[in-house]
């Protein structure tokens, strides 16, 4: 991996027959040429040497000597070339020079030989003509498997030595020279045409080794590069970061980690589009890409999150805190200004979680483990945001592990408890149960859903938990609802209403534990449905016509309801309790729960507002019209036994069976 460049990403080049192709072709060409120039220069010397030994006799000696002279001075210089041209880099390209020198001195070294036939070409002696013929015919031969790779040097050789010696032939006018003309002639023909055919072979043979290469090189790219963004992926960073802690162990130094994730990806994934948000993604990517140092690695690890590798941020820990902080400062500032795609204006922030290395870890995939953790605390102080990895960080992720483990015991030996929080009207009658999870756990006690629900539905276990809320929400209200009509309030997690057979499931619990759904509810959250809306809309409404009622839980802290809200078929909305606790006093919180009541008014939704706490929240809320209530001024969650027993205390000592009062519950 470690040939490949690591820094900067670059588009992998498509074809091999484009332009790079052609010139690495040319410069594969050019070098066998050069390569070959040794031996050539030996069949010049020794071809040389016969030839003017032979023609020693019948060719005046000045003659000779000036022709040996000149040919193997070009050898000379022949051999200085190439010299310098085994100096270029084994990988470098040849620059296009080199071919046309290699063309100018194959013509000289052909006319060198073509000479042969003007000046050492003996009249009325036969023997001595048929001998430089027969030389100069060897020296194209030659010529034809050394400079066919450059089909013109080959040509200017083979055309400069031949051409000559035909017209001589042609000249001394006897049949036998005719004859022999015309045999140098076609032999000329003959050597050109198989020197065309090699040529033909050598560049194929050069192509395909070329295309070889390229497809080596695009495997190894496809390898160690996202094929989106084009930056280095997660096997790259990996490679890197071993070499990058082993450096720093070394010399001393300090890296850093940076895991970087996108805020609310999913929001703009699911709202605008997988296009919009790979679109944002590469985006994304080149601006982190264009801030990097040359020695630093941006690299995705996919979906959202990205990682920044810092080689060096400095030899202490203070130093490198600081270094990095404003590095990691700047890099949340690349993201004030909006991205534009496809018409949307997206404002983005990113939560980045640092570890340094190799103070904290040393491994490579705790490091990245440990920057992950730091990031989720980021994301949990409210995004757009920077943590460093803290020891203390650890405890938390080791709490949460445990915890997930202790899950799948808790689901099957029987842990998991229902409890109930009343709901109730105006007149404190009460009108509704929700059923909130307890976890009785063995050594720690009783454990509130905040601290498992969130674990439970990263890992998938949420759906089998959910399923054993059901079953035994609906059986406790069938042994309570014998004569009373309360509503059974359910909390359904994204992934169970997400899963295609929860429709059915429910309808077999309702049949098996003949419960009625009329008398069922079920919460969701708004952020469950915005993920896929078209089929979230269709599952609610076939919910509704099974006879469950709907509502949204958690209402005002979701994203962008308003707009679809009004093509959910929901019956409540309940107000988030953060918005109902302070309402006497947050006058922003007043704005917002007021808006929401005129706002259901309007679409003919019903209103509970839960975490009503105290007189004054109640009064205000009574003031602006709403009707349902849950709450600690009314009731706190109670397990079911202690419910089914005041229950049946109050059926026997009261007449009207199926309306129960909140404080004949409480005991008031
Ligand atoms: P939630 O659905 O919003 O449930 C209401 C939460 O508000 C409950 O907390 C309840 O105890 C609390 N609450 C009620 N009245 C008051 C009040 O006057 N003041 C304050 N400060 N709090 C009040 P709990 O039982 O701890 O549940 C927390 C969350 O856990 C629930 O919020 C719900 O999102 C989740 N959850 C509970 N049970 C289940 C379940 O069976 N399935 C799923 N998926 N989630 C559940
Ligand atoms: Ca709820
Ligand atoms: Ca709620």
């Amino acid at each position: 991996m470690d040939n490949i460049d690591q820094n900067k990403p670059s588009q992998f080049p498509e074809s091999g027959r484009g332009c790079g192709g052609q010139s690495d072709i040319r410069s594969g060409l050019v070098r066998i040429i050069y390569s070959s120039v040794p031996l050539t220069l030996i069949a010049v010397l020794a071809n040389s040497v016969v030839l003017s030994i032979v023609q020693w006799g019948v060719i005046a000696h000045t003659t000779i000597l000036a022709w040996f002279g000149v040919t193997n001075g070009l050898s000379l210089v022949r051999l200085g070339l190439y010299l310098k041209f085994r100096k270029l880099g084994a990988e470098e390209e040849v620059p296009v020079f080199w071919a046309h020198l290699a063309l100018l001195i194959s013509a000289a070294s052909g006319l060198t030989w073509g000479a042969v036939a003007i000046w050492l070409f003996p009249e009325n002696d036969y023997v001595h003509q048929v001998f430089t013929a027969f030389v100069i015919a060897g020296m194209c031969a030659g010529a034809v498997t050394t400079l066919s790779p450059m089909l013109s040097s080959a040509f200017a050789f083979i055309l400069c030595a031949m051409l000559p010696v035909i017209v001589r032939f042609f000249q001394e006018g006897t049949d036998v020279n005719y004859a022999m003309a015309a045999m140098a002639f076609l032999f000329a023909m003959m050597v050109l045409s198989t020197s065309r055919k090699l040529n033909y072979t050598i560049r194929e043979s050069l192509l395909l080794r070329h295309e070889r290469v390229l497809a080596e090189e695009r495997i190894q790219y496809q390898a160690h590069y996202d094929s989106l963004t084009q930056l280095p992926n997660r096997r790259l960073l990996i490679g890197r970061l071993k070499q990058e802690i082993a450096r720093s162990v070394r010399h001393k130094h300090i890296g850093a980690v940076l895991f970087l994730d996108l805020d609310h990806f999913k929001t703009i994934n699911d709202s605008l589009g997988h296009t919009v948000g790979d679109a944002l993604l590469k985006q994304v990517a080149l601006r982190l890409n264009q801030r990097m140092r040359d020695e630093d690695t941006a690299a995705r690890l996919g979906g959202d999150e990205f990682i920044i590798l810092l080689s060096e941020v400095g030899d202490g820990t203070d130093e490198a805190m600081d270094n990095v902080m404003n590095l990691a400062d700047k890099i949340l500032h690349l993201f004030d200004m909006p991205f534009y795609i496809d018409g949307h204006e997206l404002h983005v922030t990113v939560s980045i979680g640092i570890a340094l290395f190799p103070l904290i870890e040393s491994s490579t995939e705790q490091l990245l483990q440990k920057s992950d953790v730091a990031m989720y605390e980021a994301k949990k102080a409210g995004r757009n945001t920077i943590r460093i990895f803290l020891p203390e960080m650890q405890r938390t992720v080791d709490s949460r592990r445990s915890t997930e483990k202790g899950l799948h015991r808790a689901l099957a030996e029987g842990e998991l408890e229902l409890y109930y929080q009343p709901q109730v009207d105006a007149d404190n009658n009460i009108i509704g149960l929700e059923a909130l999870l307890r976890w009785n756990h063995p050594v720690r006690g009783i454990i509130a859903p905040e601290e498992f629900i969130e674990i439970a539905e990263k890992t998938g276990l949420i759906v089998q938990i959910g399923d054993w809320v059901i079953s035994t929400a609906c059986k406790h209200l069938s042994q309570i609802s014998a004569n009373s009509e309360l509503m059974m309030c359910i909390n359904v997690s994204p992934r169970q209403f997400g899963e295609s057979s929860f429709v059915d499931k429910l309808n077999n619990v309702v049949s098996e534990t003949g419960v009625n759904p009329e008398n069922i509810q079920l919460e969701i959250t708004e952020g469950m449905v915005l993920r896929d809306i078209e089929t979230a809309i269709d599952r609610m409404q076939k919910l509704k016509s099974a006879g469950f009622s709907l509502s949204i839980d958690d209402f005002g802290t979701g994203y962008s309801s308003l707009a679809y809200l009004k093509r959910f078929p929901v019956d409540i909305l309940k107000i988030d309790r953060s918005f109902v606790l302070d309402i006497d006093k947050d006058e922003n919180d007043a704005v917002i729960v007021d808006a929401i009541i005129a706002m259901a008014r309007h679409m003919k939704i019903d209103i509970v507002a839960e975490g009503v706490e105290t007189k004054q929240a109640l009064d205000f809320l009574l003031s602006r019209g709403c009707r349902k209530f849950q709450g600690y001024i009314f009731g706190r969650p109670m397990p079911f036994n202690k419910l089914l027993s005041r229950f049946s205390e109050i059926k026997k000592s009261s007449h009207r069976t199926n309306v129960i009062n909140i404080r004949s519950l409480m005991n008031e």
